[in-house]
């Protein structure tokens, strides 16, 4: 079943509600993926939950649905946000991807003094993410929310606790970062996972981060994990340990 996130502004999801496409959306349904008059389509918004819909006139660029009945209830249960700091091009696309996936409410991108900020183009991740919730069945799309420098973020980072993977104790016999799932397993509020660039964080940026009493250091193992493998590790064991994996 095609699955359509519908997000111009609409009146709420009901019944025999009708709803024109964009000619993006129209285009798509009728020319790529050949549907008719008739047809049922899954959809949803972000705040309604799930419907169903038929396709109930059909142009080229202009597509009308009518809602049939509600499949699934909007859910509440937020994920964690994920903070990363800009890297290359592919690796933040698949981070992105992967983490709609995995269920982070949203993902802000940091600017810090390694990252890679030449290119980012935030509407194209707007499009991956919404692609990847129409695939993995989300009710709803990650926020991405434009790069804003690392002091700008932790002024006002918008959760209880951030868990900042540190990479830098991986070597050091005194660890002061924890194990993720021990501080997994006592967080209350909602958190967010925090992720450096390629270049990882530097020295004055480790040390205000360490300074911080809503900021936990946690290692990701022995081993020095690229931004992106140590964004999905992060999220799998958050998901695991205290979010929506039952
Ligand atoms: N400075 C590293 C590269 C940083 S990896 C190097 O020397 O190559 C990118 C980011 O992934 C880091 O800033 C950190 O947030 C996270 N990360 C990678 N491996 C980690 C580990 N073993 N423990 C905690 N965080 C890790």
């Amino acid at each position: 079943m095609i699955r359509l996130y519908l997000s111009e502004p609409m009146p709420v999801f009901a019944a025999d509600l009708a709803i024109a496409l964009n000619s993006d959306q129209s285009r798509y349904l009728m020319s790529v993926m050949r549907r008719q008059v008739g047809d049922e389509v899954s959809v949803f918004n972000g705040r309604d939950g799930e419907w169903l819909a038929v396709i109930h006139e059909a142009g080229k660029k202009h597509v009308v649905l009518r809602l049939t009945v509600q499949t699934r209830p909007q859910g509440h249960a937020l994920g964690p946000t994920l903070a990363v700091a800009l890297i290359k091009r592919t690796p933040l696309e698949y981070i992105v991807e992967k983490a709609t996936e995995l269920g982070a409410a949203r993902i802000q991108l940091l600017i810090t003094r390694r990252s890679n900020a030449d290119h980012t183009k935030v509407e194209r991740l707007k499009l991956i993410a919404q692609e990847a919730a129409e695939q993995t069945e989300r009710l709803d799309v990650p926020e991405i929310l434009a790069p804003i420098r690392l002091d700008a973020f932790l002024s006002a980072p918008g959760c209880e606790a951030i868990l900042f993977g540190d990479e830098e104790t991986t070597h050091e016999a005194e660890r002061v970062t924890r194990r993720l799932h021990e501080v997994l397993s006592t967080l209350t509020g909602n958190a967010a996972i925090l992720i450096g660039p390629e270049g990882g964080f530097d020295d004055g940026e480790r040390q205000s981060l360490r300074a911080r009493a809503d900021v936990h250091p946690v290692n990701l193992g022995p081993r020095i994990l690229r931004a992106d493998t140590a964004a999905i590790a992060a999220l799998t064991l958050y998901q695991a340990v205290c979010g929506d994996w039952r």
